[in-house]
């Protein structure tokens, strides 16, 4: 029997498992599928903790349903019933800047309106209209594509807070072919952004009008879905669909080694197995460190990708302390504000029972690529930066109830200018080791919905090498 071994525990690897387990049921092929995570429970990034009655998710809180993959997953698991989208009231964003909360424009009515963007930056925005289409296709960074298509002002507080909040990044130093490729293509299909926008609209409206494509009231951003328990879901019923006998928690990989019939040994502390297959659904400075000994060149390659630190604060409150209007996603906020966190998000307006009843939770987040150094403040610093933060924005002052800090020393890969080239080296590179694969966020997409879009990919890939 042909054997795939897995290395990693996260929702790249489980997806894959899963998805390849699955696909050799449905064509009868004989295939053996072990997951290994050095951790003592699965999920990797995901994790949904119980914490004194809330729901705290010590990562991700939901993946957005603008992309069909991680549904057709759930759908193949039986999740489908279970899946909870965010509340309609989710769809209200704010962006802090100069002392207040903006609501973001939904519309181009609101955009006229709304009180973020000065006059002076909603007209550089309009004359994107006019800004000729770049003609190199040399990766940029976020930063000079929004400053020369949309201004300053738009890159403060539209495109900055979204980096900030997707990335945890620098705009000064994200790829904009990598983080955003759609945002790219935009620009070269349409020459621009509004052009775009209106070129799609009105494509949009004919084919409406001819019953080919129904309203999508989910809009180009989807919505935000998840789980009555939790993101966690997801991945503890792709481990329970793979079966507990095929996944081997506690388990660090120390060394891949080619074996010479072909194939490879995957050498973990005090054992050792054999796969014809080995897919690195590891961090990459990980699976840098499992190929080096035989690879060198791809672990400088795999080496050259960074990640941003992050904290999680998640803070509870008893309702009758909060005087503000939390109805909403949360806010993100605008760079140059002197407050040094990312953002908080209103968890318990965006999903229901992720506080018990009467009581508030709010999620802020702060490090990532532009204050790394927030990540050394001891534990009760961070909790007084986060409620100074409160104090300031929503003028909360009251004490919360709960408190937890998650650090993640390595949360987010960064996808720096020439991140896409230099993914397809690492690839091309990988691609001379037989039976080598790689899935994890660093390569394609930091969303859960890119991890599942690549392990459909990987499943399929290995499958059709059989
Ligand atoms: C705070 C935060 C919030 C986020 N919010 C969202 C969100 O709302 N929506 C969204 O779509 N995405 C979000 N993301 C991104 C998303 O969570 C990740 O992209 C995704 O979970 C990564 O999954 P992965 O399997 O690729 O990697 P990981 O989850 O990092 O899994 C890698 C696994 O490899 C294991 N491992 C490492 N080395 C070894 C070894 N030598 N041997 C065995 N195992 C090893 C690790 O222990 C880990 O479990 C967020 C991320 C963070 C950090």
């Amino acid at each position: 029997m042909r054997q795939v071994a897995i290395i990693g525990g996260g929702i790249s690897a489980l997806a894959t498992a899963y998805l390849l387990q699955e696909k050799a049921k449905s064509q009868n092929i004989a295939l053996g599928v072990k997951v290994f995570e050095k951790e003592n429970r699965i999920g990797g990034k995901i994790w949904s903790r119980q914490e004194d009655g809330y729901l705290c998710e010590w990562g991700p809180n939901g993946f957005l349903t603008n992309k069909p993959q991680t549904l057709e997953l759930c759908k193949s698991l039986g999740l489908s019933e279970q899946l909870l989208a965010s509340n309609d009231n989710a769809r209200k964003r704010f962006v802090y800047a100069n002392g207040v909360l903006h609501k973001l424009p939904h519309n181009q009515i609101e955009f006229l309106t709304n009180s973020l963007i000065s006059w002076r930056g909603k007209l550089c925005i309009a004359r994107e209209l006019f800004v000729a289409k770049r003609d190199s296709k040399n990766d940029e960074s976020l930063a000079d594509f929004a400053r020369r298509r949309l201004g300053d002002e738009a890159l403060a507080k539209l495109i900055a807070p979204m980096a900030g909040g997707i990335f945890a990044g620098d705009p000064e130093q994200m790829s904009l072919q990598g983080c955003f490729p759609r945002i790219y293509q935009l620009e070269q299909e349409y020459g621009g952004l509004l052009k775009a926008m209106l070129k799609l609209t009105k494509q949009h409206r004919v084919e409406k009008s001819a019953g080919k494509v129904s309203a999508s009231p989910a809009g180009p951003g989807g919505v935000l879905t998840s789980f009555a328990n939790g993101i966690q879901v997801l991945t503890d019923k792709l481990s329970s669909a793979i079966g507990a006998e095929n996944i081997i928690c506690g388990s660090t990989v120390t060394a891949l080694k080619r074996t010479p019939v072909g194939g490879w040994q995957i050498l973990l502390k005090e054992q050792a197995y054999f796969a014809d297959d080995v897919i690195l659904a590891t961090p990459a400075y990980a699976s840098a460190d499992l190929v080096y000994s035989f690879a060198p060149k791809l672990a400088s390659l795999l080496q050259q990708i960074n990640y941003s630190p992050l904290a999680v604060v998640c803070l509870g409150y008893d309702e009758r302390e909060i005087d503000c209007d939390v109805q909403g996603f949360g806010y993100l906020l605008a760079r140059g504000e002197e407050i040094p966190v990312l953002g908080t998000l209103w968890d318990s307006s965006i999903f229901a029972k992720r506080a018990p009843n009467g009581k508030i939770l709010f999620r802020t987040m702060l490090g990532g690529a532009v204050r790394p150094e927030l990540l050394k403040l001891s534990d009760s610093e961070i909790q007084q930066l986060v409620q100074d933060s409160l104090a300031t924005i929503m003028k909360i002052t009251a004490k919360p109830e709960l408190v937890r800090i998650y650090r993640h020393e390595q949360a987010i890969p960064q996808y720096r200018v020439g991140h896409t080239q230099l993914v397809a080296q690492i690839m091309e590179n990988a691609a001379q080791f037989n039976g080598l694969h790689l899935n994890n966020n660093a390569y394609s997409g930091v969303g859960i919905n890119d991890c599942v879009a690549a392990a459909y990919r990987i499943a399929d890939k290995v499958i059709a090498q059989i």
